[in-house]
């Protein structure tokens, strides 16, 4: 099994320790699960019915999750208004919505650059997740410290109790349940599990693969077809449609509705162009997929040098074009996929605009991606309602 090696896998960090990182790995092994396999399947069956279109799907939070954020009060607060987009998504399309977060280990980032200029002029090692090292500006900060490994369970640990907390008394909406990117393979493989059904990653609800790790024959894909949980994929505008019919395959096999999510993110430039081949040739050829929307990743750009932002015009037309094709080849458009935040930030800005109007993006707090504040997440569900 070469292939699960992570030391053959992209986008790992470069731990430096090995001795350190199999204690750590040993001791991840002898944790509590942190979901257990009940939950995931009744996530599983929700997936199903948004498969079908009995329901929708809103999935959001953080680009990055930060360990300090893990406290009950601002995991709260991000709760809160992921069940309030939930709700009024519901209410205006007139069928249950399955909530999800990103939260409770969306620790671990994918990076297009190993390095990074700070704003002072010094470049460093890109920040990869707060399970790997701190995005602070000091080059000794950006050092992958296996034992971050650990602190990112327990806050995970710590988020999941506010989740369960929050399936408490809240009626006409479905329970939150939580979600990351399974990147780093030394958090992912001693946390997988066995259940009642084969293996399960006790880590979260569900895993996605993102972007930059979904080769077909890598071990993020091997990872994501060995466990049980409901799992989603990220396709860019790089896939080519006997890629999306191919891993479809791997990883929904026997054809379960609900098991895969394919969550888009082209861009508002290509979707036109490109999905609906991808569409057709899963639909003609591959096995069941549940079919979500995520406008943000295809919409960054740079300001000079400088910050990433996303033009809102961009993300508002991207949701409008993924419902248009989906309709079209007669296929459920199941929902969104969103980097959010209560914070009154501003990350993503309202366009078109010249970059000399832009605003001064005062309010910028986010650790990697820029997020929708909470008017502009509003206002990306709203556009979905009013094409669907
Ligand atoms: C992300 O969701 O933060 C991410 C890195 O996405 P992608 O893999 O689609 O680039
Ligand atoms: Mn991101």
């Amino acid at each position: 099994m070469t292939a699960l090696t992570p030391g053959h896998a992209p986008q790992q960090p470069d731990w430096s320790d090995p001795d350190l990182l199999d204690e750590v790995r040993r001791r991840l092994a002898a944790l509590r699960p942190l979901v257990t396999e009940e939950e995931c399947a009744r996530l599983a069956e929700s997936m199903g019915r948004a498969g079908d279109g009995r329901a929708l799907v809103l999935q959001g939070g953080d680009c990055a999750e930060r360990f300090r954020e893990s406290n009950p009060c601002d995991v709260g607060r991000k709760l809160d208004q992921l069940y309030h987009l939930a709700r009024g998504l519901g209410a205006a399309a007139g069928v249950p919505v399955v909530p999800i977060g990103r939260l409770a280990g969306q620790y671990g980032k994918p990076r297009s650059e190993a390095w990074e200029r700070v704003p002072d002029g010094t470049v460093m090692p890109a920040y990869r997740g707060d399970a790997v090292n701190s995005p602070d500006a000091d080059p000794g900060a950006r050092f992958p410290d296996p034992l971050r490994l650990l602190r990112a369970y327990e806050c995970a640990e710590r988020v999941l109790a506010t989740v369960r907390a929050s399936w408490e008394g809240r009626e006409a909406v479905e329970r939150a349940h939580v979600s990351h990117e399974a990147l780093l393979l030394d958090y992912e493989h001693p946390l997988a599990r066995q259940g009642s059904a084969g293996r399960f990653a006790s880590s979260a609800h569900s895993v996605w693969i993102g972007d930059r790790t979904r080769s077909a024959d890598g071990p993020h894909v091997a990872f994501a077809a060995s466990i049980t949980n409901p799992i989603g994929l990220k396709i860019g505008p790089s896939i080519r449609p006997a890629d999306a019919v191919r891993l479809s395959r791997l990883l929904n096999p026997e054809a379960v509705p609900g098991r895969l999510t394919f969550i888009v993110r082209m861009g508002s430039a290509r979707i036109r162009r490109l999905l609906p081949e991808v569409v057709g040739e899963v639909a003609r050829r591959g096995t069941p997929v549940v079919w979500l929307c995520d406008p943000m990743h295809g919409n960054t750009m740079r300001i000079g040098t400088g910050r990433k932002t996303r033009p809102m015009g961009a993300v508002l037309e991207e949701v409008g074009a993924f419902v248009r094709v989906l309709r079209s080849l007669r296929r459920h458009p199941a929902g969104l996929h969103l980097e959010m935040t209560p914070e009154d930030v501003t990350e993503c800005v309202p366009t078109p605009l010249p970059f000399s109007a832009l605003p001064p993006l005062s309010r910028y707090r986010t650790a990697c991606d820029p997020r929708l504040n909470a008017e502009q997440a509003a206002e990306v569900v709203e556009r979905f309602v009013s094409v669907l």
